[in-house]
């Protein structure tokens, strides 16, 4: 099982990482400088690790050894004096690594930034695209999924970039200059000592897949652990109030026990494995010192040469010992990656029509023909909607909840595509005018007004860009807002928590009204914004409303009958068809469901009247 998800890892690397790459390649090509530079000092650590055993190699050979069997002359043949040599090969070891570190700080420096570059341009850009996805995605998509792959999956790619995937490049390289060197001394001897590699990986491949196995089971435990502990904090009223405490605390302690057993179970083996490892490492070396002090002793390599082979056999074997886990980060991240392209290449269902251009400033005529929608294909919320509104007129939308009111209205804003029909502003497809341009024209305000965790400033400024501070306080006092703002602490820099929570439902209706209003645009749309409010708070923001409005095509969305029966036109959907559509006074006369409706609601208010004045 564990070998055959292994297998399936290093397979899933290579494509996964050419995917990604492809889709980054735009932003990658921008710091190909950068990368390419730091991957020529990347090379030459590289090349200067391998020379790091070097120095000692002339020592020995050239100067030690020759002193011990008393033949030491001045004539080696770098025809340097002896201590002239060692002084060279004294020196060589401080300039080799001063130089490799020097190179590696650079290669880290220069690929560190470069990764991190590309990564927030991408980051930016996921975030933006995130924004540019049509509703239907992302009341699909779970916001937590969304969130980790614009804020987790970036960053694990950006930390296994940098602390893996370039470390172990540098391994690589190194482990094959040194296998080359090695044959180059002695192939026999490089042979023996190769063969390290498939005996290590035979013997502990059963221990290193029962530790992952160990790994895993103690990362669900520890899930569950989490979940139990969520779950009763969650519903500790139920917990407390059915003395479920030490029920609860039982399975809560069998889990624990659980978790501990698997991480102690997980610790010794991998404490077991090293030890085995060190022991197989020193067996080996072993074998290979036992082999090459023949070969030297044959005159087939030199001392010196025998300890540079055995320097880098030692040194050859952390890098190879860290492979497997970097490939399995590597693959975690590539996983991560593959994630965020999925999402990049996402398109958006509602877009831009290629032909589509920048909308002129709307008069403001809506019409809507023939106009069927549905959320899932199959079931039709809108059929067949027909209607036309003149500029400046004020339209109510009425009707039972779930009828296909709001849907309808969503539909002006391209928030969805209509399946059939058109919608046409000013005589013109909506789709023909970019989405951009057709939604700035659009000013909305909804029954819950969504304020940022920014400034009232900000906040108010939200609709639309580069406002004034001297436009956002016109707009604030169209909206009745000015005065309580600027009663707030900080006036309009006072910053509003998540969704407004110090303010009261009338406040932040007007300062959404302010948002509204700072747009000045000739189309608006009003779903239910005073429902929830009190009587006072509803005058108020009815008020700000009404200058909002004035001279605008206004739709308006709302359960209380009486306070649109002034409007212009009056549509009365049901069921997603609009069934009747008029003014009151013709809806009245028709008396038929409008009529129904309005006479219900007037009386049960006059009902709850007299109840009180009873
Ligand atoms: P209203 O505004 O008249 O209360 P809506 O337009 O909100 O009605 O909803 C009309 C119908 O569409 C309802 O049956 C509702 O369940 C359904 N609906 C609304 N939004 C969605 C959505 N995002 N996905 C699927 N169905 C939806």
């Amino acid at each position: 099982m564990s070998k055959r998800s292994k297998e399936k890892d290093l397979k899933g690397v290579i494509p996964g990482i050419t995917k990604i790459l492809r889709k980054f390649s735009p932003y990658i090509r921008k710091e190909r400088l950068l990368i390419v530079a730091s991957f020529f000092a990347l090379l030459l650590e590289t090349g200067l690790r391998l020379l790091e055993p070097w120095p000692l190699k002339f020592v020995f050979d050239y100067i030690l050894i020759p002193a011990h069997n008393n033949t030491a002359n001045t004539a080696n043949h770098f025809g340097l004096s002896p201590i002239a040599l060692l002084t060279l090969s004294a020196i060589s070891i401080v300039v080799i690594t001063g130089v490799g570190s020097m190179a590696a700080y650079l290669s880290t420096y220069g690929m560190s930034l470069a990764v991190i570059r590309v990564l927030s341009e991408v980051r930016g850009n996921v975030f933006n695209h995130l924004q540019s996805l049509s509703l239907s995605f992302h009341q699909k998509s779970k916001s937590g999924d969304l969130i980790t792959r614009v804020t987790s999956d970036i960053e694990k790619m950006r930390t296994v970039t940098v602390k893996t995937a370039l470390p172990l490049i540098t391994n690589v390289l190194s482990l094959v200059g040194m296998l080359v060197i090695m044959f180059f001394l002695n192939w026999e001897l490089a042979l023996v000592a190769m063969t390290i590699f498939p005996i290590l990986t035979l013997l502990t491949k059963n221990m290193i897949s029962r530790i992952r196995k160990f790994a895993k089971q103690h990362r669900d435990s520890e899930g569950v652990l989490a979940a139990t502990t969520g779950e009763t904090i969650g519903a500790i009223k139920v917990v407390q109030v059915l003395s479920l405490q030490k029920m609860l605390h039982g399975i809560f302690s069998q889990q624990n026990q659980k978790s501990l057993d698997e991480a102690i179970e997980s610790l010794r083996l991998s404490a077991a494995l090293e030890r085995i490892v060190q022991i197989l490492m020193a067996i080996i070396i072993a074998i290979v010192l036992w082999r090459g002090s023949h070969v030297v002793l044959h005159k087939e390599l030199s001392p010196g040469e025998l300890l540079v082979f055995m320097t880098y056999l030692r040194n050859a074997f952390e890098p190879m010992r860290k492979l497997s886990n970097q490939v399995g980060q590597i693959a975690k991240a590539t996983a991560s990656g593959e994630r965020v392209v999925e999402l990049l290449d996402y398109e958006p269902n509602v877009r831009d029509n290629p032909s589509a251009k920048k909308a002129h400033p709307f008069f403001g005529t809506v019409r809507f023909e023939n106009v069927s929608f549905g959320y899932d294909t199959g079931t039709e919320i809108l059929q067949d909607v027909s209607f036309v509104v003149q500029p400046g007129q004020q339209v109510a939308v009425v009707g039972p909840s779930g009828s296909g009111k709001s849907t309808l209205l969503s539909l002006i804003l391209r928030l969805y595509d209509p399946l059939s029909g058109r919608i046409l502003i000013d005589g013109q497809d909506i789709r023909e005018y970019t989405i951009d341009s057709l939604r700035q024209q659009i000013s909305v305000v909804l029954q819950d007004s969504v304020l940022f965790a920014a400034s009232v400033k900000e906040n108010i400024a939200h609709g639309r860009l580069g406002a004034t501070d001297k436009e956002v306080e016109k707009a604030a006092r169209l909206a009745n807002a000015h005065e309580f703002i600027m009663k707030l602490p900080q006036g309009y820099d006072t910053i509003l928590s998540e969704r407004g929570g110090t303010l009261s439902g009338g406040q932040r209706q007007r300062i959404a009204i302010a948002r509204a209003a700072i747009r000045q645009a000739p189309i608006i749309i009003l779903d239910e914004p005073t429902t929830g409010l009190d009587n006072a708070s509803e005058r108020t923001v009815n008020a700000a409303l009404a200058k909002l409005t004035e001279g605008r095509t206004t739709f308006v969305i709302s359960h209380d009958l009486r306070a649109v029966e002034n409007a212009d036109i009056i549509l009365y959907v049901e069921g997603g068809r609009i069934l009747e559509q008029g003014t009151h006074r013709e809806l009245m006369r028709l008396g038929s469901r409008y009529s129904t409706l309005y006479r219900m609601q007037t009386i049960i208010t006059k009902g709850d009247t007299y109840a009180l004045e009873a």
